[in-house]
């Protein structure tokens, strides 16, 4: 235990973490890809499901008024963590990548054409490329890219030399899945605003490891997915500004996004946050988020932070001690995240040695094809730290490492 952090005690809010994997007790080094949920969390979706499952807003009785509640509480407690200005500012999505495309397919679809630049960096998931690259085949407008320096961290004066190009759209990740980098939110999202554009940032990796303050950072539109934060999958949120929420045009129609209906007259919409929410939303999975968040406050989030930077700290160390092995990220400012090769050793072949040990790790390109295109490697062994993972965990990692490379070589 360090100072008051009882890890231990957190370990035991997780029931997955009691299990045996191929006859190993499970060292969970994945969370990156997707955090496990604690007893609360799996709990409260139980309670919904088995006591006050109701359809949501439609309905005048008791289950319907129940059940609203909780789902607007839900988003209550999003707008109050992530410190947004009012609930209306915080649509639930499936996660994040239907976050990014809702921003694409609607303010993107009204507002770019084909003389904009939207302007990317080297770091971003394919979630925040894709929807980019789909919409720009359809309007014709240019992507550009926000060079890297050799640590993973962003270069700040090739982004500010881009910036000069007046992008119509600004996206970034705030923390990269892949390598760690935390980027300065808010200063990229100022030079970004001085230069005239509208800003996103994806938020995915940066919502589990930090308090992010949206009113402080100033962005216009924020993604992030529960399912990162110790809640369900299938469930996230887009955060917009009021203003730009309300000038932008529903993308889905359906149930709920409409004010009226009619084949005589043209049919009317709802307001923010409803009109980006057609159809039954993943209510269960949106009153469980809200638990997942207050079981973060409950730890701290600042605490959870401060474990897992010692925990990465100690990862590099350790890590570097292998013979061969190089670590690809290093910038000063880095979340969470290890991902390594091992020269002459492909990495799925140690992660599959490494599953056979009981050690959960991702490899390939995390989602992130360019970035290891930039670096010039197939992919990497990824471990990923959460408020649960332990030092023990990384010995384990290393001690299967060592392991697995005697086999390989
Ligand atoms: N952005 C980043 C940086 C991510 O790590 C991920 C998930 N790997 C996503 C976006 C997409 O999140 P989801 O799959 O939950 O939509």
């Amino acid at each position: 235990m360090i100072g008051d952090y009882d890890v231990a005690n957190i370990r035991r809010e997780f029931p997955i973490l009691e299990r045996q994997v191929n006859g190993f007790p499970l060292v969970y080094l994945d969370s990156a890809a997707s955090a496990q949920k604690p007893r609360i969390v799996i709990e409260t979706q139980r309670e919904y499901l088995a006591h006050f499952h109701s359809n949501i807003h439609r309905g005048a009785h008791s289950l319907a008024i129940q059940a609203t509640e909780a789902f607007e509480g839900a988003r209550e407690i999003i707008k109050e963590h992530f410190n947004a200005n009012i609930n209306a500012e915080i649509i639930f999505t499936s996660g994040a990548t239907d976050s990014i495309n809702i921003v694409a397919g609607s303010w993107g679809r009204a507002n770019l054409t084909a003389s904009s630049t939207v302007l990317l960096t080297h770091l971003e998931h394919h979630s925040n490329i894709v929807p980019w690259q789909i919409l720009a085949s359809e309007i014709g407008f240019k992507i550009d890219v926000v060079e890297l320096l050799s640590d993973g961290s962003l270069d700040i004066q090739d982004y500010k030399t881009k910036l000069t190009t007046s992008p119509s759209l600004v996206c970034f990740s705030h923390v990269s899945n892949t390598l760690g980098t935390i980027n300065d939110a808010k200063l990229l999202t100022s030079l970004a605003h001085e230069a005239g554009a509208i800003v996103l940032v994806d938020g995915a990796q940066a919502a589990p490891h930090m308090n992010v303050d949206l009113s402080d950072i100033n962005c216009d539109f924020y993604a992030a997915s529960g399912h990162k934060m110790y809640g369900p999958t299938g469930i996230g949120f887009l955060y917009g500004k009021l203003a730009i929420l309300e000038s932008m045009p529903p993308l889905r129609g359906g149930g709920e996004m409409i004010s009226s209906v009619s084949f005589e007259e043209p049919t009317t919409f709802n307001v923010p946050p409803y009109k980006f929410e057609a159809g039954t939303p993943h209510i269960s999975g949106a009153i469980a988020f809200g638990a997942a968040i207050k079981w973060m406050e409950s730890i701290g989030v600042e605490n959870i932070a401060a474990h897992e930077q010692a925990l990465t700290k100690y990862a590099h160390e350790k890590l570097l001690q292998i013979e061969g092995l190089k670590i690809y990220g290093t910038a000063e400012h880095k979340a969470s995240v290890v991902s390594f090769l091992v020269e002459g050793i492909h990495p799925s072949d140690l992660g599959i040695l490494l599953d056979q040990l009981g050690v959960a790790v991702r490899t390939g390109h995390h989602c992130t094809e360019p970035l290891m295109n930039w670096f010039k490697i197939p992919g990497t062994v990824r471990a990923s730290f959460a408020a649960y993972s332990t030092f023990e965990d990384i010995d384990a990692l290393v001690a299967a490492l060592e392991r697995a490379i005697k086999m390989l070589k």
